[in-house]
């Protein structure tokens, strides 16, 4: 049967990625985590000084694109690839409220966006592939067989995300998380490159009140009628 590509976009912690994985897992498929991308080039923005609550000097940070080296290693205790930033393992680093505040604001610069879209559209390449983030059924894979958009109220993403901070051992505030859901769902869908938006074709799920395994069981069985097409 015909390998297809599979987009899931949608708003900030929608529970993308966890169903991504599931999906990929189940269908012997390859899973990249596009939002873990940015955000290792935030972070190696932030500790360079190009970005930080005052200022973003985006011409520094464009001049030294070609600096950074993005990888992902298989981690077969864990059972997902881990995010390397020139070499060294960032996967704990870019997962913390500080990369979280400024992520966005470095995923709205267009040198920035038309490397890391020309690598993801790279690693899709033999198809086989599920691919999460903002802009994967628009601009990444445009032709991919299943396009999935994923939303819910920012209330219940940011009480998700508030919990898997707090189960990291990170000290957060509620209010925190949800002021920063909105203000990356406001610099995803407002900006002017590839901004976050549900693409014509793609099926819609809002999952404030449904269930993790119902969701996977749904999109599931979609993907396989899809790829039972091929
Ligand atoms: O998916 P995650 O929440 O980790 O993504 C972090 C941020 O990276 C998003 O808020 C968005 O600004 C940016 N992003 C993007 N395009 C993608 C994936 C992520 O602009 N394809």
């Amino acid at each position: 049967m015909g390998k297809i590509t599979i987009a899931i976009d949608g708003y900030s912690s929608t529970g993308k990625s966890t169903i991504a994985k599931q999906l990929a897992r189940a269908l012997g498929y390859v899973y990249v985590d596009t939002g873990a991308m940015y955000r290792a080039v935030t972070l190696f923005a932030m500790r360079k000084g190009f970005i930080d609550e005052n200022h973003k000097d985006v011409e520094a940070l464009v001049n030294t694109l070609d600096k950074i080296e993005l990888t992902f290693h298989y981690n077969e205790e864990l059972e997902f690839s881990e995010m390397y930033l020139n070499g060294e393992n960032v996967e704990k680093e870019i997962r913390t409220m500080e990369v979280s505040q400024f992520v966005s604001p470095v995923a709205e610069i267009e040198a920035v966006r038309n490397k890391l879209v020309a690598m993801q559209q790279e690693m899709g390449r033999k198809k086989g592939i599920v691919m999460d983030g903002r802009d994967i059924g628009t601009v990444v894979f445009p032709d991919a067989e299943v396009k999935i958009f994923m939303s819910a109220s920012p209330e219940k993403r940011a009480y998700r995300r508030y919990k898997e901070l707090l189960d990291k051992g990170e000290e957060v505030d509620y209010d925190e998380v949800l002021k920063n859901v909105q203000q990356r769902d406001a610099i995803d869908s407002d900006r002017e490159f590839s901004p976050l938006r549900k693409a014509e074709d793609a099926i819609e799920f809002d999952n404030s009140d449904m269930g993790l395994e119902e969701q996977f069981e749904r999109m599931y069985n979609f993907a396989l009628r899809v790829i039972g097409k091929q």
